[in-house]
This record gives structure tokens, C-alpha cells and sequence, in this order.
């Protein structure tokens, strides 16, 4: 049963397919900010951080639909590129990038790199915005590995094929099942952050439920 519903400021699909994933336990419903407004919000990512950058998605959003949304602004810290691409992840190539020409030219950057410089950080920061308060909360989630010499494997999203996650086993973020990404990526970790946040909020809504129940006169009075 969906008791909230959380509009999402993002037309990733990667994105909403794990945030869906990763707050099935919940009694909420995750819609694209496209399935509520009937188009993708145009919402300039003018932030200089992640934070900055999520509280302004999710704050347009919830503004656009009044209803509570929740917004991601996440990318890929490479420590040989100073941090790069950092926010700028998704337009790393140019401002229209595919995934794979932001991969070749992550790739292209690191072609004289060895493999023990090669460390790299996937960050993730989700706002929630509500239209009955000012306040936007923000949790952080963070996940390190390091960065291939060749894409592999098929799932995921993004960066994915090209991001060897740190245990042992070799593979990209990109070789895991959903349910494997889903218990060490950085969204997960926001997301069991951002939790008690929701559950609150469903609680809250239950309580002003029960409250206009209660206040009501008896059926047949
Ligand atoms: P945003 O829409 O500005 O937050 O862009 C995030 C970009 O970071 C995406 O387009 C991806 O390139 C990258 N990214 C974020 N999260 C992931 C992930 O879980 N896997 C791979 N790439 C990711």
C-alpha cells in the first residue's frame, strides 16, 4: 500500500529504477517529476556541490508540483583528475554526453595513468523537499573503487562499467546484479540515511489522518 507519494527531479532512469528499488520497503510511491508534471522540468544544475545542487532540484520540483520530492545529485570523484568530474559528471564530455562518450573521455584522461593511481569515488547526495516546511534535509552517501582500463559488464548505469568496486572480487559496478549495487553503492547508503526521514513523514500523515477522523461526527447523527 502506497500511504506517500515522492515525486522524483530527475529523468535518469538508472536513478529512479534504484531509488524505487532501494525504498520498496517503505509504504511510498517514487514517480518521475515527467510522470506528474507530463514533462521533464528544465532545472539548470548550477550548484558548484553536490548539496547545492540537489536542494535546488528538489526544491523546483516540489515547487513545480506541490507535492514532497526528492531530488539525487550524484557523480564520479577521480583523485588523478582532482576530483573531476565531480558535478559536472553527467556533462563530463560535452553538455549533451552519452554515458559511453563520457566513459571514453574519463578513459582518454586516464590513458598514461597506472592502475595503483587510478582510485576514484562515486558520491550521492539526496534533498528531500517538502511544500509544509522550509527545511530541506539532506543525507550524503559515498562508495570507493577504482577506475578500469576497459568497460565491462552491462548493468547499472552511467559510469558503472568502467568503476571496479573495492572488494576484491574484480568486478565493475557494472558486473553486479541490481540487488549486489543496491547493498554498497552510494545512493544505498543515502537512502538508509534518508529513511527515518520518510518514515516520519509517513507517520506524520497518519497521525493528521487519525486526527481528521476522529474529529469528524458519526456517520448517521
Ligand atoms: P546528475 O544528474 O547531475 O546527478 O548526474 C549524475 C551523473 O553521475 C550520471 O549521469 C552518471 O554519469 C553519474 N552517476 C551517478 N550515479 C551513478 C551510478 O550509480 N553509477 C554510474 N554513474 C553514476
Amino acid at each position: 500500500m502506497h500511504l506517500l507519494t515522492l515525486v522524483l527531479g530527475s529523468s535518469n532512469q538508472g536513478k529512479l529504477r534504484e531509488l524505487r528499488a532501494l525504498l520498496a520497503d517503505l509504504p511510498v510511491q517514487v514517480l518521475s517529476a515527467r510522470e506528474v508534471l507530463g514533462e521533464d522540468p528544465s532545472i539548470a544544475e548550477t550548484g558548484s556541490t553536490f548539496a547545492e545542487n540537489a536542494i535546488l532540484k528538489a526544491r523546483a520540483v516540489c515547487r513545480a508540483t506541490r507535492l514532497i520530492s526528492i531530488s539525487d545529485d550524484s557523480g564520479l570523484e577521480v583523485a588523478a583528475l582532482g576530483g573531476r568530474p565531480g558535478v559536472r559528471s553527467a556533462r563530463f564530455a560535452h553538455e549533451r554526453a552519452t554515458d559511453a562518450e563520457n566513459n571514453a573521455e574519463l578513459l582518454k584522461e586516464l590513458e598514461n595513468v597506472d592502475p595503483a593511481e587510478r582510485s576514484a569515488c562515486f558520491r550521492c547526495v539526496l534533498a528531500l523537499a517538502s511544500p509544509y516546511s522550509d527545511r530541506i534535509q539532506t543525507v550524503e552517501g559515498s562508495c570507493s573503487g577504482s577506475i578500469a582500463r576497459a568497460p565491462r559488464g552491462s548493468g547499472g548505469f552511467g559510469y558503472d562499467p568502467l568503476f571496479l568496486v573495492d572488494d576484491q572480487s574484480g568486478r565493475s559496478m557494472a558486473e553486479l546484479t541490481e540487488d549486489e549495487k543496491n547493498q554498497i553503492s552510494h545512493r544505498s547508503i543515502a537512502v538508509r540515511r534518508l529513511k527515518p526521514v520518510v518514515v516520519e513523514l509517513v507517520r506524520q500523515l497518519l497521525e493528521g489522518a487519525g486526527r481528521a477522523l476522529s474529529s469528524r461526527p458519526p456517520t448517521g447523527a
